[in-house]
This record gives C-alpha cells, structure tokens and sequence, in this order.
C-alpha cells in the first residue's frame, strides 16, 4: 500500500549541479569578465520559492567576496520540483534588488491615502501593536482584531499565533480563488484537494492549465510530461486555448459553466458502457445513504445502486451535453471511454478554472471527482489522491487551545457551508453596520487591486471609523498599502523563515524557506540575533515580528499568551527561531532525526543544509490505513463494515469481519459519499448528489446581439504573480500586455479588429481595452488575463515602476470614479540601470474594480465570470480606462446575499462540525447564541 523511503535525493538528478561536499566553497567562472578567466567563490545554500504556493526548491548562489546573492537557481534535493523552476523562481533575485522596495518600517504622517509616510523602528510599530492588541483583549474586544492573509506561504504558524491569542481573527484569500472546488471536493472525502499522480496516470483530465500556470506549476507539469512521454493520454477541459490544450489528445471548450453537464455526460456513458469500478464503489461509497434519501422503499443492494444511479445520470446523455455545452457527441463518448478504460490510472484535477468562475462551481469539482469514485482512481497509482494523503504538516511545541468565540466578519450567518471565510465581502459587511475593526494586518495581501469590487476596499480603508488601525505586511508598494497607517518590509523568499509542504505527487515532503544571508553568516561563524540584521536595510520576516510582539502583548505570562513563545530548550526565555524549528525537526517529523544522523549532522543541521526532506515516497490509498487499536477498543461493527463507537462511524472493516479496519475517509459515513446528507440537512435538497447548476452566465441569458458576452477574467500568465510580480524586471519584460481575446466571428459582429480598443462594460462600471483577434478563443465568449494593470496614484508610494502607469482617479458623478492613465510605463532612473533601459510602455490594463462581488450561496466563491456588453470604445474612450459606479455596489452583493439560506441549521448551529474550518474554534462557539 505505501512505503517508507525517507531521503532526500531527487528521483530524476539534474545532469549538473554542483556536488554537496562543494557547497560551501564553488567556484565559477565570472561570466561577465569573459573571456579572461575570473575566478569566484559562492556558498550554496537553499530556500524555497514564495513567488507561488507551489513552494518550489531554489538555491541561492552567495558571493563570498561581497556576501550577496548572485543569482536563484532550482534546488534538485527538492522532491516536489526536483531541481525545476517557472521563470517566476529565479527572478526572485529581482525582487531582491528591486530599487523601489521598502527596506525600512513606514509610519504614516499624512492624512490616509496621502502617501505621506516616514521611516520609524521596529520597537516603535512592535509597542504601537502590543498595546493595542492587549487594551483590545482585556476589554473583550478580540473580534476586533484581523489577519488578512494574500499568499500564505506557511503551513500554520499564524494560526498558532492567532490562536495563542485567543482570537477567530483569521481571513484569507481563498473566496477569490479556490474555495468552490475545495468544497466539492470536501463533500466527497472530507479532504478539500485532488493530488494527481500524473507521472504515472493512463489518462490525464484537466479543468486548468497546468503545463503553463496550474496550481503547483512546476511540480505538476515536470509529471505531466512524463506521464505523457509514459503514453499518458490527455484531455484539457477550457474555453480558451491555453499552452496545455495544445499540448493535449483532447481539446474541449464547452460554453463556459455547463462543465459539470460535460462531466456528468462522461459519467454517463462510463455507467451505460458499464465501466465502472464495481468494487470500490460497493466498498467505499455510501450508497446505502443515497438509497435511503433518494428511493426509500427500494431494496437495499447495490445492484439496486447502480440501477438508480444509472436512471439519475440517464438525462446526461451526450447528445444532451452536446446542446447544453456545444461539445460533439461522439467527442464526449471518445473521451468518455477512454477514461473509463483507463481505471484506476485516471489523475485528473480542476484548480480555479470553471469551479471559480460559475454560480455552483463547486458542483464542478464534484463531478470531476464521481470520475475517480466510478473508476476507482481515488489515491492509486497513476490515480488521484486526497491532499491530506500528500501534505505533511508537522506540529510545533506546545498547540494553544481552540479561541471560544466567532467571528462573524469572517463567517457570517448567511454562509454556513463556505469553504473559507467570506474574505471579499468584508468592505461590505463593514459599510452595513455589522462590525468595526481595531486593528487589521493584511499580509501579501492587496486587495483594492486584487479583488472585486476595490473601490467599497478603498472607501472602508480610509474610513478611520471602521477600521482604527491597519498595518500592510508587505515587500512592496501596492494599491492597498498606500491606504495602510503603517507599512511593514517583509522578506521575498531569500529573506525569511517559513517551512511549506504541498500535495505535488504520491509522496509527502517539507520545505524550509530561509532567510539565505543569515544562513551563510552563521555558517562563517558571524551569528545573527535577528534576520532583519542581515536582511537588506530593515526588512523583517514575520515568523520573528509575531514572536516578539506576542511577547510584548503579554510580558508577564496573565494573558495566557507568553508560553506559547517560551523556549522549548530554556524553561521561561523567549524562544529564538532556530530553537523554533529545531524542535519541530527534531521531534515530529519521521525519519529526519535519523537521516540527518546518517550525513553527520543535526535535524536542523541538515534542513539548513538541504532546504528539504521526503518524508515518504508512494504514499497512496490513506483511506486504507489501520485504524489505531486504542481507537478500536469499545467500538462495534455494523453489517455493512462501518465500525462505530457511541454509534459514530470511526472506520471501515475491509474484507468482511477477519478483515482489516481501516481509517476509511474523512466524512460522517466514513466513506466517499456521493449522497450529501449534509447539504439536505442545511437545506439544499435539490443539491445533494454530484449534478449541473446553471451557471450565472449561462448562455440562455446572452444576447449576442445586444453585445451581450461572457467574460472569463481569470486565465493567468505563466511569467507573473497575482500582484507581486511588478518588482521583478525579467517577469515583467516578458509580460506586459493583456488584450481581450475575441474569436474572429465576434470581432466581426462587434466591428473591432486586432488593437483596436474596446469597451467592456460589467453592472457596476466598464474598462477599455485592446483586441486581440484569435480562434483560440471559444465565440461568444470573451477572455482577458489577470496580474496586469497595475496602477499607481503617486510617486511617493508607488507600485513598481516596472509595471504600473501613473493614473489619475476622479470622481466623476457623486460616488463614481474613473482611472484615466497619464503616464504609462517608461524609463526612469535608479540604483539599477536597467531602470534607464526599459523599452515596453504598455503595462495592461486593470479589470477587477469593475467586477461587482458575486457570492456563491453555497460555498461562498466569488463566482469571477462576467457578464458584459462588449462595443468598440467610444470617442472620449482612452486606452486603460476603468470607471466604476460604487453606487451601484452594495445593490449587488444585496441580489447575491438574498440567494443564501442561513444558519442556524441542525442542534443551532452556525456551521457543520464535521467541515474544516481554518483556525478552528471550539465547539461551543459553534452554536448560535
Ligand atoms: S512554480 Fe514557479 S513561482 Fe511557483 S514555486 Fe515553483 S518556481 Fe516558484
């Protein structure tokens, strides 16, 4: 079933690298004094990327003769990219030199949004923060307090920290991105991600672009391609032609949000043609559930099952999708087949993509998974693993206790089942009178530019009534940090401590980021008290700032706070950031004690030294792991195998009652469960098996012409970051235009050609744009990438001039504005002469503030998909134009809001207690009072 293989070497060696044993002493020619031969010395030492959640292995090539860092490579120790990286890894040597970055703590001294800030101290912004943060807990005012978390880039330690403060103060990013498939996915296993193992799939299914851009990039498509090279055949599911569908046996672009109708009609023909895994589906799906909701008076067998199953899927025909999704017929019974034939080799995966976009999105992610279930690929070979089977995440000393109480800025009444907490809606929750906040941090975080709606984002920052204080946790300049009271330099991936792990393939690994100058000072013997000391000028990393100003919150230990930042190693001391992650490698991660003994070093020595470590190779089928024997001890087993105690199921018996009890899944039933007896009980009954949701632009409500179209806003580059990549030069020199891409027969109708400009008008507003005339495109639907657009108000706090155009923003009609550019991207001078060099003027233009937000009732996705009425720009129409009506906002988010069906659902709860919730509460807390 799975074996044991700590280690840390790469399967696939990359055909150079420098040897171990020359790590702290390589010598390079320098190649910018060829042809002389002018020798250098580098240490080498690891760290993992930031630039994405892939968390990719880099190695920082050190110059010992000035003591920085010359350049980023890939890492081939690392088991997840194995030596491999995007464009996006080694430009991270850009964000370091960036001349614009903020190397020092900022204090604003202007009115909010002035952009008139000057430098202070870290022992100034750590007693400002303390002594708020304190005066609000005792005052019982903990739900004042919020962190906002853009890119993550760890794996728990705010929660710790969080919850050592005994706050539900945790928000994050995950509504604009990934909460819908996350859902679907729950509802199945209880884990909230697919991990494909596409090295050694038959058949490669893919809502998302994976060769170029998908979630774990590099990872997945290094495995990709060697899946294929093995005869893997693949299918890309996407409106648009993205580099991956090109690289695809199939290329299906159904009308954008009738996937799920598509992903039915392959279930569909895999049910008809009978090729469906028998028994997986009668060992581990709970079918005597679905037979008990759906048809009571049936007899319970599976036969029975499969007979209603069968009739449930019957209006899926091929035909049927080939009307609701213009995908041919026999094109869908092809490809049908072929995953059915593939069995337990089918890996497939949606990330963003269709799940993102539609009004019942997560249904998407639910039908993508019924494929697995019926053909038995759930965490085989060449399968699809549940993420919790792949991600190790190991614990650090002393786990504070669940906070008892709930926040419900972050999880409001309306949204019971949303997979994350309803991060976009927070201006509007603010504006409606249903909370203020103290004090707010956002991390990596920008969401007047990132989200929808920016604008209500913008007007609740400056309003000091309702949020009193906010610190941007930042590397750079933004649209949101210019509105921030103080603004605080955090590391780039170079420059801090963070340990990551990810659901990349059939094994389970960490990676430790780490601050690489530090490192390579300590290894000369010259220790450091704090990284921001050998940081360039003062920037920090949080993983220090949130242990000293935890400490501060609570000097004496009353609060209850202090422990949890006590050493580990001397009792009473505030613990240093190596004894932090020295305990965790030294005590919860299996096999790195050992293996580090085996190199001579130390666990920590070695982590330092490697940057990363397999935990366990082949790790498939966790569902068949054994259940504890302590946890069997007083349990009993029904007829049907569930194994109870206090007629809870706990587990599964596998081959009859001599058989094996296994841990089975993570859901109420123990088992995959095509029948949601959660959503019937919160009163989606029309909802409960894997099925189509007419999306909210669905093509019934197109006109055509009207000029009416479907937007897709979401598709990213393969070169850039969210919006962290206007600091990095190369990325941007390579990026830096995003037209609308129109399929020649709308361009007709339309009456625009390739680079003329074009009007996109959504509910709340529209942008101008230029055209880019392509068959790649699906007719009548419209697409326009994400990351570019930046724009900049100022010169005193200005998003990177790399890629930002100076705009200026008016209020044209009372409540309504528009973002006209005057300046776009050019050359100016800096500490870098490539400044001076910059030869590309265009820079993109910005859509998200146009977007009005759209929750999804169920799981709480802001559904990106727009619909818009497309005409050719008018005369007074300028190239990068955004106007939004803010009146118009909250009308909106009121349409979306009136969708929902709110707790309390069953015993008075807010939530289900079995649904992950991140920096969970007690489950007292979870009551509605
Ligand atoms: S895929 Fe690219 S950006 Fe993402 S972690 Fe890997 S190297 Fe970095």
């Amino acid at each position: 079933m799975r074996s044991h293989d700590p280690g840390h070497m790469s399967t696939t060696p990359l055909a150079s690298f420098p040897p171990v044993e020359e790590w702290d002493d390589w010598m390079e020619y320098d190649a910018a004094a060829w042809p002389k031969k002018v020798e250098r010395k580098y240490m080498l030492v690891p760290t993992t990327c930031f630039n994405c959640e892939a968390a990719c292995g880099l190695m920082a090539y050190v110059d010992k003769a000035t003591m920085k860092i010359q350049r980023l490579e890939g890492n081939p120790h690392h088991p997840g990219s194995r030596g491999k990286n995007c464009a996006k890894g080694p430009a991270t040597i850009n964000q370091i030199n960036d001349p614009e970055r903020i190397l020092y703590p900022m204090k604003r001294v202007g009115p909010r949004g002035s952009g008139q800030f000057e430098r202070t101290n870290w022992d100034e912004v750590l007693e400002t923060f303390a002594a708020r943060i304190r005066r609000a807990l005792l005052e019982d005012r903990h739900n004042e307090i919020m962190y906002h978390v853009g890119r993550p880039g760890d794996d728990g330690f705010m929660l710790r920290v969080l919850q050592s403060w005994g706050l539900d103060a945790h928000n994050s990013h995950t509504n604009v991105c990934s909460a819908a498939a996350r859902l679907g996915y729950t509802l199945w296993s209880g884990a909230d991600r697919p991990s494909p193992d596409h090295e050694n799939a038959k058949f490669i299914l893919l809502l998302s672009s994976h060769l170029e851009t998908g979630h774990y990039f590099i990872p997945h498509a290094q495995r990709i391609v060697e899946g294929q090279a093995r005869g893997a055949k693949m299918c890309v599911i996407d409106v648009r032609l993205s580099n991956t569908a090109t690289r695809a046996d199939w290329w299906l672009a159904p009308w954008p949000g009738t996937e799920a109708m598509l992903l039915l009609a392959f279930a569909h023909v895999i049910l008809q043609e009978r090729l469906y895994d028998r028994v997986f589906l009668e060992q581990w799906v709970n079918w005597r559930e679905f037979l008990a909701a759906m048809c009571p008076d049936a007899e319970v067998t599976f036969d029975r099952f499969i007979e209603e199953l069968v009739s449930h899927y019957a209006f899926a025909t091929p035909e049927a999708a080939e009307v609701e999704c213009g995908v041919p017929a026999q094109t869908i019974r092809e490809v049908a087949v072929e995953i059915g034939r593939a069995g337990h080799g089918l890996a497939s995966h949606v990330w963003r993509n269709a799940a993102s976009g539609n009004l019942g999105g997560w249904q998407v992610a639910r039908c993508l998974q019924l494929l697995s279930v019926l053909t038995g690929a759930v965490g085989t070979r060449g399968g699809t693993n549940l993420n919790t089977d792949n991600k190790f995440v190991p614990p650090p000393f002393l786990k504070p206790a669940p906070q008892n109480v709930w926040n419900e800025l972050l999880y409001p009444l309306e949204y019971p089942l949303a997979h994350h907490e309803l991060s976009f809606l927070l201006p509007h929750m603010l504006l409606s009178g249903r909370g203020r906040l103290d004090t707010y941090f956002t991390r990596v975080y920008n969401p007047v530019w990132t989200n929808p709606d920016g604008l209500l984002w913008e007007k609740v920052l400056l309003d000091e009534s309702l949020i009193g204080l906010h610190a941007a946790l930042t590397p750079v300049w933004n649209e949101t940090a210019q509105y921030a009271d103080y603004v605080l330099p955090m590391g780039n991936a170079a420059e801090r401590h963070d340990l990551m792990s990810q659901e990349t393939h059939a094994a389970k690994w960490i990676s430790f980021r780490q601050p690489v100058l530090r490192v390579a000072h300590d290894r000369l013997g010259n220790l450091t008290g704090h990284t921001w000391e050998t940081n360039p000028g003062e920037v920090w990393e949080e993983d220090e700032f949130w242990i000293e100003l935890s400490w501060r919150i609570d000097p004496d230990g009353t609060l209850g706070i202090r422990k949890h930042y006590e050493s580990p190693y001397r009792a009473g001391e505030k613990v240093t950031i190596d004894e932090y992650y020295r305990w965790i490698f030294e005590n919860s991660v299996p096999g790195l004690p050992a293996e580090a003994e085996r190199s001579g070093l130390t666990p920590m020595g070695y982590m330092r030294k490697f940057g990363a470590f397999l935990v366990e190779s082949d790790a498939y089928e966790g569902h068949l792991a054994p259940l504890d024997a302590d946890k069997l001890d007083g349990s009993t087993t029904r007829d049907d195998g569930t194994i109870c105690r206090d007629d809870a199921p706990i587990g599964v018996m596998v081959g009859g009652g001599d058989g094996q009890a296994c841990v089975g899944f993570n859901t109420p039933s123990r088992r995959m469960e095509i029948y949601s007896a959660t959503l019937a009980d919160w009163g989606w009954t029309q909802d409960t098996l894997p099925g189509y949701i007419r999306s909210h632009i669905h093509r019934d409500r197109m006109d055509p012409d009207a000029g009416e179209y479907v937007l897709i806003p979401t598709f990213r580059l393969p070169t850039l970051i969210h919006t962290r990549s206007a600091n990095a030069k190369w990325l941007y020199e390579l990026s830096n235009t995003n037209p609308v891409w129109i399929h020649p027969e709308d361009a007709e109708r339309i009456g625009v050609q390739t680079t003329d400009l074009i009007r996109i008008a959504t509910r709340i507003g529209h942008f101008v744009n230029k055209v880019w005339v392509t068959e790649g495109m699906r007719p009548g639907v419209l697409a326009c990438s994400h990351h570019l657009g930046r724009w900049r108000l100022n010169d005193t706090t200005p998003t990177d001039r790399w890629a930002s155009a100076k705009v200026e923003r008016v209020e044209i009609a009372p409540g309504e504005f528009r973002f006209r550019r005057v300046e776009g991207i050019r050359p100016y001078k800096s500490a870098d002469p490539d400044s001076g060099r910059i030869w590309w003027t265009d820079g993109g233009v910005h859509q998200n503030l146009t977007f009005p937000v759209q929750p999804d009732p169920i799981s709480g996705m802001h559904c990106w998909h727009q619909q818009v009425t497309a005409t050719p720009a008018r005369s007074d129409d300028h190239y990068g134009d955004v106007v939004v009506d803010t009146n118009k906002s909250m009308a909106v988010y009121q349409e979306w809001l009136a969708l929902t069906k709110p707790a309390p659902g069953p015993d008075g709860l807010r939530r289900p207690l079995w649904f992950a919730r991140v920096a969970r509460p007690t489950p007292e807390a979870y009551t509605v009072k």
